[in-house]
């Protein structure tokens, strides 16, 4: 019925449950899990999504007798260490014997595109 459009990896929109920025091609939310209309159609088209890594942490305050503040940061560097993004995802605090756990992961997804689309290098490394 509707032509499908070409890929354009790294576009962004909103996420209509909790209005997170995910990517376009999302066909659920990573942040609410919310199952999301689009993409169905263009996943066929692409790769399955892979995990890159995953890591794991526990903060435990073993002391008695403070309270612990604690700042969760999330940094995204380029190659040369420039940063490319900084997020404050969390701040809170760990009562005696309290504890959290910590994951972050990163998913990818080969997009093929077109050999010659200088557009897409160019426009995505920003973001
Ligand atoms: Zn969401």
């Amino acid at each position: 019925m509707s032509a499908a459009r070409p890929p354009d990896p790294g576009r962004t929109r909103t996420c209509p449950h909790c209005k997170s920025t995910i990517l376009e091609s999302a066909d659920v939310c990573p942040a609410c899990h919310h199952h999301l209309r689009f993409g169905a159609d263009r996943r066929s088209a692409s790769a399955p999504t892979r995990s890159a890594f995953r890591v794991e942490g526990v903060i435990a305050n073993q002391e008695q007798s403070s309270v612990w503040e604690y700042t969760v940061v999330v940094a995204l560097l380029d190659a040369q260490g420039a940063e490319i993004a900084r997020e404050v995802v969390h701040v809170g605090a760990l009562a005696p014997s309290e504890s959290r756990k910590c994951v972050v992961s990163v998913d990818v997804r080969p997009v093929a595109v077109a050999t010659n689309d200088r557009h897409f290098a160019k426009s995505t490394l920003g973001r």
